[in-house]
Parts: C-alpha cells; structure tokens; sequence
C-alpha cells in the first residue's frame, strides 16, 4: 500500500468533520473520494497531507506513519496536493508559477521540467508569460495539476478538480488524470459519479464524515440506487 488511512477522526473546533475515515490505495492506483457539499472529501484529502491534523488514527505513506506531520514535510515526502480553489499566484506568470515550484525533493527523478509540461501541453507553454490569474478556469486547473508535476508527487491529491468548468474542459482534466495515471498513484474527489467512474478505477462514497459505501467502479455503474442515495447523480 502506498497510503493507509485508518480510522481518522478530524475536527474544525468543535465540529466533527471526520468520524473515523478508513481507506487505502495501492501503488498505481487511480482512486475517487466521492460525496455531496460538505461530506467530508476535501478534510480528507487535507488531513492525508496535514493541513488538518487528525485528533485520532493514523495516516502511513508508504509504510511510514506521517499522521500530524506538517504538510510542506509531506510534500516532500512526495504527497501532492491540487487544492479546491487552485491556488494560482497572481502577478506570476504561468512560467513564473511552475518555476516556484520546481523543489527537487531528494531522490527525484528529474522527470518533470518546465520545457517537458510545455511539451506536453502546448496550450500552457502558449500562455508560458501571461499573469496565471488571468487564465480561465480550465486553463487554471492544467496549470495547478502541472504545478504539482513539478515536485515530482509519488502519490497526487486532486481535490475536485472540475468544479465550475465547462463539459468539454472536465473532458479534458480526464484524459489529463488518463495519463497522469500511467505513472501516478492518484485520489481524486468529485461529487459526480460520471467523471469518477469513468476515470477512477475505484470509488469511496462518503457521508457525514464517514465512508458509506465502496466499490469498484464498474460495480458502481450498475448500481443506481446507491448513486441516488448518496450523490449528486447529474
Ligand atoms: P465540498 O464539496 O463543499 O468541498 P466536502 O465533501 O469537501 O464538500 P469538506 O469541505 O471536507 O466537505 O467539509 C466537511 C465538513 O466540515 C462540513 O460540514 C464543513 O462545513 C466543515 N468544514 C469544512 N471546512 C471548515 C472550516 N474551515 N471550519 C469549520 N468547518 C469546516
């Protein structure tokens, strides 16, 4: 197992945002947290990398306890997180955004460098001197995820990465989490089963801080009633 997380409990002052969330994901493995507004999805992925410490459980990456550590340890550890709301610098350009997040954590390989995300997605190396705040929202999103690429993350945490784009760019994040995912262990959360399933080889479904159901994701498919009961089915 590349991360286990077991039985974690996490907190926001005296609300009770997690109420023992257990989950795993294997080396390689594309994995999606699903559930409504307020489930839990986005704690979860912040409590994995440590910006919402959990009060109990445990949190282990690749065999190693990591629970409470502090995030930028985590990151380079090789935990990447894509947050919500993106997280572009303003005044920085979109070459300027990746550059300052070039950190080479000890060990990496060198495989990702500004000239090879340009390569690989020539939409950001035309965009290389526009001020990232500028960008759209899908252009945005390909940047947070290639600005993650940058530090070279074992295990990738996408948190809700089509959230107010526009279908033929959440077509787009797909086929970018397709390829990710050829080389990256990822977990991903989404409120929609669609994309999840179609991407995600495995789904948890959450509710009220906890995990409710678990499937693969084709079983997930044929299952309607549990996508009723539990998630925004669009
Ligand atoms: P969303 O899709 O809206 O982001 P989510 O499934 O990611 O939903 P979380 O954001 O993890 O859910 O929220 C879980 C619970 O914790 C919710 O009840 C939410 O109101 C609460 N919560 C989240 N962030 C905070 C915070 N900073 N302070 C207090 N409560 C919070």
């Amino acid at each position: 197992m590349i991360l286990e997380v077991d039985n974690i409990h996490t907190y926001y002052g005296e609300s009770h945002a997690l109420q023992g969330i257990s989950l795993n994901l294997k080396e390689g493995e594309t994995v999606c947290l699903l559930g409504r507004n307020g489930a839990g999805k986005s704690t979860t992925l912040r409590s994995i990398i440590g910006l919402s410490a959990p009060c109990t459980g445990r949190v282990s990456f690749q065999g190693r306890d990591i629970t409470g550590q502090p995030a930028y340890r985590n990151a380079r550890a090789g935990i990447g997180l894509v947050p919500e709301d993106r997280r572009i610098f303003p005044g920085l350009s979109v070459r300027e955004n990746l550059e300052i997040a070039e950190y080479r954590r000890p060990g990496a390989t060198r495989q990702w460098t500004i000239e090879r995300i340009f390569d690989e997605y020539p939409m950001l190396g035309e965009l290389a001197g526009q001020d990232g705040s500028t960008l759209s929202g899908g252009q945005q999103q390909m940047l947070a995820v290639a600005r993650s690429l940058m530090s070279e993350p074992t295990l990738l945490l996408l948190d809700e990465p089509n959230e107010g784009l526009a279908p033929v760019i959440v077509k787009q994040i797909g086929a970018l989490i397709d390829q990710l995912s050829k080389t990256t262990t990822i977990l991903f959360t989404d409120q929609s089963v669609h994309f999840a399933l179609k991407h995600a080889q495995r789904a948890y479904i959450l509710e009220k801080g906890m995990i409710v159901h678990e499937a693969s994701s084709q079983a997930l498919i044929n299952d309607t009633e549990t996508q009723h009961r539990y998630l925004s089915v669009a």
